[in-house]
């Protein structure tokens, strides 16, 4: 069978390989007799890969003992919610860079926890970069709130404010995994698995452990990141099956040689597609600024709508899976995260030339 020339925004394209191995361990994990989405969370058979996916995260991404590694279902959506409840105290403001949608979404939950700040904007630009943020935070600021890579604007933020003086929160839901990361210049960082990382139905979540201590004892268990520290997150049931595929998708990412060499490979990729725009003489229009672009979301529009919507109808029928822009944007946007395979960004760079020698 032939696989789909899958550029979804997520959930996404998940490793061929990945797929193979737990194709094999379907009906019987490692001997068991059993799936792994039939295996008690409790038994040791399980405890092994959860915590191989906790190790592999930890190493992949170089996490001290300094943070806790959290699996919370929800979504990335939950952390909207979570992080206040959990670090905004009465009498603080938190401070929120907004840099998309998912920001104003994660602003919007804040507001309804305690009192916040935006700290920089580029919403009156359509979002086409990462805005200059207010560097004077606040003596009483809880944190300061990005959104490191924005999925549906096509922009990514290329070096991080300090959090020397305030705590720093990042939504990596769309670039975690993609790049080198100093995680000490974090405070706490979580990503849904579904672009990145896996299928959904998996957050993990990297909390500075000093942080632990500000989460209000009234909080239901299930929001407070505690339960999940404390428990190994394994308070209740976690999404077992979820979690077994993460901890493939980290098995691959080491195999294909790290952070570093994934980062190349990305880099390469975002070129193909980025060079066919640039080179296009208006044909092709990227909405974001160079200096802020992604390399995990190229999004663009064609000289017109109508041309737009006849590459969209074109590409469709030659195959191409998930270019539609959001829709809330519209326009066009290839996702092309660590599993979409080089050579298919290719035929998509290929594709767009011939498209607009063609029209
Ligand atoms: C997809 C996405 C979300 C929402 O994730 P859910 O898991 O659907 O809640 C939030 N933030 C960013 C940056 C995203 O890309």
């Amino acid at each position: 069978m032939n696989r789909a020339l899958n550029f979804n925004a997520g959930p996404a394209a998940l490793p061929e390989a990945v797929l193979k191995e737990a194709e094999k361990n379907w009906l019987n994990f490692n001997g068991s007799g059993m799936a792994v989405m039939e295996l008690s969370h409790r038994s040791k058979e399980y405890q092994t890969v959860h915590d191989k996916a906790i190790s592999l995260l930890r190493k992949l991404l170089t996490i001290s003992d300094d943070f806790e590694v959290l699996f919370i279902q929800g979504g990335a959506s939950l952390q909207f919610s979570m992080v206040p409840m959990n670090l905004l105290e009465e009498g603080q403001t938190a401070q929120y860079v907004l840099s998309g949608s998912w920001s104003e979404k994660a602003l919007k939950e804040a507001n309804k926890i305690g009192s916040t700040l935006i700290a920089g904007s580029s919403k009156d630009q359509k979002y086409r970069f990462i805005p200059e943020y207010n560097a004077d935070i606040q003596s009483n600021a809880a944190y300061l709130h990005i959104t490191s890579n924005n999925t549906i604007y096509g922009t990514q933020w290329h070096s991080f404010p300090s959090n020397e003086k305030n705590p720093l929160i990042a939504d990596m839901s769309s670039d975690i995994l993609s790049r080198p990361l100093d995680i000490n210049n974090f405070d706490l960082i979580y990503a849904g698995a579904q672009k990145n990382l896996g299928p959904s139905g998996v957050t993990v979540v990297i909390i500075r452990k000093d942080l632990l201590n500000k989460s209000p004892e009234n909080l239901p268990a299930m929001l407070n990141y505690n339960t999940y520290a404390s428990n190994n997150s394994l308070y209740n049931t976690p999404p077992t099956l979820a979690i077994y595929l993460l901890s493939l998708v980290l098995e691959w990412a080491e195999e294909e040689g790290g952070l570093q060499q994934i980062q190349k490979m990305n880099e390469k990729k975002a070129k193909a597609l980025y060079d066919v725009i640039d080179e296009s003489e208006g044909f092709y229009l990227g909405h974001a600024h160079q200096d802020s672009r992604s390399l995990m979301n190229v999004t663009f529009n064609l000289h017109s709508e109508e041309a737009s919507k006849d590459f969209l109808q074109q590409a469709k029928e030659a195959g191409f899976v998930g270019l539609g822009g959001h829709r809330s944007i519209g326009g066009c946007r290839a996702s092309i995260y660590n599993a979409v395979p080089p050579e298919h960004v290719h035929k998509l760079a290929e594709f767009m030339t011939t498209f607009k020698n063609k029209y």
